[in-house]
Parts: structure tokens; sequence; C-alpha cells
């Protein structure tokens, strides 16, 4: 494996921060972070049977070594403490401030998170809820080495975990590092996460480039002291050396490319640092003089950075030998950002603080993912960038839990994401730990906590603020459950004050059988003996009505065929009134009645509605009573038309002014339909009127006549079917 500097003192990590830091007053800070962690994990001990301070002391070191500045080394000292130590907030925001305490709880935050469906999150998706919580580039920083050293350390896991680790560790962490640009961190991980997950493969590919090693190192040897000798000849400062691909990408390109160990070209790699850029230029100039580069395969990395800011020049030429190499040529500053990426570019300088927006705006480095579409790669950022701050947010259960949910949504969002159980029953919710309206929108990282009352019900107002689709159903689903639960409960409630009547007159409650029951209800004008007794339930009608119906067909012996004469004339009646003009596909006596609610006319697109009780309702196909029922059936008007007139009700809104009523009916009266309600409103404040007008039409296109003809009314604005 690579080779790794773990370190034990605290010399060695105050030596590292040294070369950086001079200020006494960083140096008493970090000293005091030092402290305070060493004292709050002093009684712990890792897996290894190290003490816990050791995992702390080496992430502090490899930020040290990143260069960041002295607020993030203190919270790479302190990234465990308020998680593993039962730290108190208000103790640690008063001796390390506010800045470090955010860094040290998204840390915590980010490391609670638990992938409950791991179906459901894939890998990008991690990454960039990751990202999105993290919020501070220095987060991502202190997870990454906490992270690497984690991994460093991994062989004291039971083998299970070291798999599912190390494969979130490739998929999320060497990616995140690539983003950012530090080759270092990646190239440790994609090994350190090959070789728990594929340990043969690893050792296999590593046997292979340890027996080629001596071969290998004398043919860059000779390599190097030619181009050497060139360089010096033509006084350009330069270093030279000689490099290794990683065994993880050797690998990669063996799969990707299906290619075999002895044909992957950078194998033999070089890599010559300089000065200026312009010194690049001429040690390409020189070296290409010299051997022959193959097409296509120089690289102008410095004109051109990657969008991870890398840059370089890469060239590929062929060696004396016949051999390929692969020549890296860069400056300084350039290697530094290609080891370190990011944190090489805003490494720590003492007296010049970059603030808090600044550090914030370089997580544009990480909004994408995908080096080879870097063609439009403004359009690509913004897009990532709108998916990752803007379409979801990511919310957390007090146990971290992620709720991914749409942008806008509340804490009734997030509790029926929970459960629907949850969600009825929610009656209050912490964020962040504050009580809060239950429609505050939530903001990606917030913590939810909600407070439920198994007695309490939703609220219809809720309907007003949810942002998710799947809350706005369920709350739907629990009012229409319970308008259906009312009307059983309204049933029982008649059926028992009916009893109770015939029990008073004597009569048999043979009369509650549901076949005698229907016809005394249809009788009464009731569709069934169920609208019967959620009249009387209701108190709509009085049982004592029941009772006379039955004495007044003979005394306590009912006439039948009375009340079947009754019942047939009331069906033939029922029949005129339901001649509606529409045909039920393979149903011929069902009860059907137009829904008064959109009134649909002949010729509206229809669909039917199965109401308990009450036969098929019809409404129009867009009418947003029905859009999200179940039990809709086909239903289609009767190509042999009925002579049946409908009742249209329209609405008609426009500014207001004397005479406009009487402009519009008489619109309505010119084309034959007899009105049957009018209504209209003035709004004195901005002189609009709405009016509601109904008539009866004899089909969509009678009424499509009089809907454009009042459009043409003066003062009208617009003019629309109703809804009720
Ligand atoms: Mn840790």
């Amino acid at each position: 494996m690579s080779m790794v500097t773990l370190i034990h003192t605290r010399e060695e990590l105050f030596d590292e921060i040294g070369k950086y830091i001079s200020s006494e007053e960083s140096v008493r800070l970090i000293e005091k972070a030092y402290d305070y962690a060493f004292e709050k994990h002093k009684d712990q001990k890792r897996k290894s049977g190290e003490p816990y301070f050791v995992h702390v002391l080496n992430v502090a070191y490899e930020l040290a070594k990143l260069r960041v500045d002295p607020n993030t080394i203190c919270a790479g000292l302190l990234h465990d403490v308020i998680e593993d130590c039962n730290v108190d907030v208000d103790e640690f925001k008063e001796l390390f401030g506010e800045e470090i305490y955010e860094m040290v709880d998204a840390v915590t935050k980010i490391s609670n998170l638990k992938f409950v469906d791991e179906q459901e999150y894939q890998a990008t998706n991690h990454r960039k809820i990751l990202i999105a919580m993290a919020k501070d580039i220095r987060v991502i920083l202190v997870k990454l080495v906490d992270r690497l050293h984690n991994m460093r350390t991994l062989e004291y896991l039971p083998e299970e975990k070291q798999k599912k680790i190390a494969k979130e560790t490739l998929d999320v962490y060497a990616p995140i590092a690539h983003r950012l640009g530090i080759a270092e961190i990646k190239n440790e991980l994609e090994d350190l996460s090959f070789y728990y997950l594929d340990n043969e493969k690893y050792h296999e590919i590593a046997r292979l480039v340890e027996s080629k090693k001596s071969e290998r190192d004398k043919q860059i040897d000779i390599m190097m002291q030619d181009i050497s000798i060139i360089l010096e000849q033509h006084h350009i400062p330069f270093r030279i050396f000689g490099r290794s691909k990683h065994l993880y990408s050797i690998n990669k390109k063996m799969v990707t490319k299906n290619k075999r160990f002895d044909e992957i070209l950078d194998l033999l790699a070089i890599r010559i640092i300089t000065e200026t850029e312009t010194n690049c230029y001429e040690i390409l100039g020189y070296i290409h003089a010299v051997y022959r580069p193959i097409p296509g395969r120089l690289k102008d990395y410095i004109a051109m950075p990657k969008m991870n800011m890398y840059q370089s020049l890469h060239t590929t030429i062929v060696g004396p030998d016949g051999r390929i190499y692969e020549v890296q040529i860069r400056t300084e500053e350039m290697d530094e950002v290609a080891e370190r990426g990011i944190a090489a570019h805003w490494s720590y300088k003492e007296g010049k603080t970059r603030s808090q927006k600044e550090v914030v705006n370089e997580l544009r480095w990480l909004k994408a993912f995908e080096d080879n579409s870097e063609t439009n790669a403004n359009q690509y950022m913004d897009d990532i960038t709108h998916d990752i701050f803007n379409a979801n947010i990511y919310c957390l259960t007090p146990r971290g839990r992620v709720i991914d949910l749409a942008a806008g949504a509340t804490p009734i969002d997030f509790a029926y994401r929970i459960h629907t159980e949850v969600g009825n029953q929610t009656v209050g919710a912490l964020v962040n730990g504050v009580l809060v309206p239950l429609n505050t929108p939530l903001k990606a990282g917030d913590v939810v906590e909600l407070r439920t009352n198994k007695n309490s019900t939703p609220s219809e107002d809720w309907l007003k603020f949810v942002k998710t689709n799947h809350a706005r159903n369920k709350i739907k689903a629990f009012f229409m459950r319970k308008e259906y639960e009312e009307k059983e409960e309204s049933i029982k409630a008649g059926e028992d004050m009916l009893k109770e009547e015939f029990r008073k007159h004597d009569i048999s409650l043979d009369y509650l059988d549901t076949k005698k029951l229907d016809r005394i209800a249809s009788s009464l004008q009731f569709s069934n003996g169920h609208e019967l007794l959620y009249a009387i339930g209701c108190k709509s009608m009085a049982p004592i009505n029941v009772v006379e119906k039955i004495i007044k067909f003979g005394k306590r012996e009912v006439d039948i065929e009375t009340i079947e004469k009754i019942t047939k004339r009331n069906s033939e009646r029922n029949q005129t009134i339901s001649k509606t003009g529409i045909v039920v596909k393979g149903v011929s006596s069902m009860k059907l009645s137009l829904s008064p609610c959109c009134s649909p006319v002949y010729g509206d697109d229809i669909v039917g509605f199965v109401s308990k009780g009450q036969g098929i309702k019809v409404h129009r196909r867009d009418c947003p009573n029905v859009l999200d029922r179940k039990r809709l059936i086909d239903v289609e008007w009767d190509p042999n038309r009925p002579d049946t007139k409908y009742e249209a009700s329209i609405k008609i809104f426009s500014k207001d002014r004397s005479y406009l009523l009487t402009d519009l009916v008489t619109v309505v009266a010119q084309y034959k339909a007899n009105l049957t309600a009018v209504n209209s409103v003035a709004n004195t404040e901005d002189l609009t009127a709405t009016t509601s007008l109904s008539f009866m039409v004899n089909d969509l296109e009678h009424l499509d006549t009089i809907m454009t003809n009042l459009r043409k009314v003066d003062s009208v604005i617009t003019v629309e079917r109703a809804i009720k």
C-alpha cells in the first residue's frame, strides 16, 4: 500500500502547523482545542486498541498538510467530541466560537446520515446530499481526511464493514476528492478501497508492478538523464522525476479499456516541474524536437484548465528504446494545485483572512462531477447547481435519517414522508430545536423533530401550504375517509332511531329488511333505504314520517301492492329525471345523475363516479372534484339524442358598469336558453364584477355559442364554466 505518515505526538502536529502558522493567538487556539479534545477522548479506545485521540490527531495533521486555516484545524481536532463525548453546546460555543461550532456540527450531521433505503440513494445522490449538507468547503475537507484516516485503519473492522465502507469511499469520497482536485487523497482513497473490495486483484497488480519495477526504473532513469541534458543545455530551471500510477487506476484502465497490463501507456511516466508558464512551453518544444510525439496525445491544460483547476502540459513521446513515455510539464504552483487541489488554491496565508462568502463560493467547484462534459461547462454547472441546491432539500430526523423533499416543503410534508400516521397526528414541529409554525419552508440540513398527538387529525388548511403531492394526497384521503365514516355513522344512528320509533308504535322490525326498507324509502322519494336512514341520522327526516307511511299503507299490515305501485310510479319518474342521455357500458339499471358541481351538458367530455348509495354521478372529465378519485367508470352520451335540456352554469368576470347584467341576460335570452339562476357580485375596490349564470341548454354547441357571444359583451373579461 502507499506510503503514509501516521503521527502519534503533539510535537509532530505542531511542527507541521508551525510550517505555516506563526501567530501566537492562532497557535494558542489550536492548543486549546487539542487539550480539550484530548481530555474529552481520554477514556476512549479505537477498535485497534489505540487511544481514540490518535484518530483526531491524525485528522488535524492531514488538515495541516493541506494548509488549512487555524479554525479548520480546530474543527478537525474537535470533530468527534459533540457526537461521542456528551459535550454541552453552549460551553463549546463559549470556548471555540460560532464558526468552529458550525463546522463541527455539520461534520457530525454528515457522519450521522443514514441511508435507509440503499436503492433509493444512488452514489450521485449521496454525494449531492453530502455537499448540500456541508455548506462550507472546509467541512468537506474535514470529512475527507476523517475518512482517509478511517480507511487507513480499516483493518481492525470486520470484513463486511470493511467492504461497505470501502464501497462508500470509492463511490462518494474519492469522487469528491477528485472534484476538489486533491489527487494525493483521491489516489490513496482509491487504492485503499481497491485493497478491501478486491484484495486478490489488488495483490495481482501490485505484484505485476513490482516485477516490472527494476526494469522500468532503469528505463525511466535513462530517459530522465537524456532529458536533463537537453534542458541544461538551454539553461532552463527544472526538477524531474519518474512517477508510478496508483494501483486502482491501473486496474481501472485494464478493465474499462480492456488492455493488458503492459499496454497501459502511462506506466512509464515522467514529470517535469519548472518555474514559469513560458518555461513549460519551452520544455515541451525542446522535447518534441528530439523525440517523436504521438499524435492526439498532446493536452494543453495550461491554456484550458480542467474544471477542478488542474493545469499542466501532457504529451506522450516515443523514447530511443521504442518505448512510450507520458510526460507532464508544469510549474511548482500548478503542481501544488494538482496534488492538493482546492486546498492549494486557498491555502491559509496569515494576515489575509477569507470571508465566509468566499469559502462558500468555492463550492462551485464541486457542482460538477463529470469531467467529460466540459464543452458546455457553464450550462452544465448551472444545471447541477440547481439540482443540488434548489430542486431538492435534504432534511434529517433527529436520528439522522435523510428525508429528500421538494424545495419549499414544510414540516407537514416531512411528517407525511416519515409515515401517514405521523402526518395525520402532527401537532407541532421543532426545526433545529426551535418550535416553528407548520407552514415554515424547510432548508437543507434542517433537523426536524415532530410533535404528534394520537387524538389529533389533519387540518384542511394544510392543503393550502403543503408542497409535495404525497402529503396532499394523504390529507385528501384522510378527509374522504372521514366523510365516508361519518356517513356510515349517521346511517347507523338513523337505524337506531327508526328501530326506537318502530318499537314505540309496535311495528315489526322486519321493515328494516333491506328490500322492504328500499321500497319504503322509494315511496318517500329516497333512492334507497340507506339514504333514508342517513336522512334520519342527520335529522333531516323525522322517523315518525316513516312510521306514518307504513301505517297509512294499512295499519300494521303494509299493503305491499300499493307500495309497489308507488315504487313503480316513482321509478318511472326517476327515469324521466335521470333521462340524462348517458349510457354506461355494460350496465343498464344503474341510477345516473349529472353532478351539480360541474353541471355537464350533452357533448362534454364526461366520466362517471360511483358514489355510495347514489348510483353514478356524472362529472366533466376535467372537474377537479373527480381528478384524483378512484372508482371512475366510463360513461358516454347516448348517440340517440334524448329530448332533454341541461342546466349549464357559467362564471363571468368583467369590469363593473351599469346595465351589465341586463346585457348579459339579454344574450342568454337571445339564444333561447331559460335562465335558472343569476347572481352578481361587484367588487367596489377594483370596480370588477363576478356574475354567475345558470340556464338550460340543448347541448355543448348551444352553450359554446352563448359563451362566445357573452365574451363579446362590452366590459366582459373572461367567461368560464363554473365549478361549484
Ligand atoms: Mn472521525
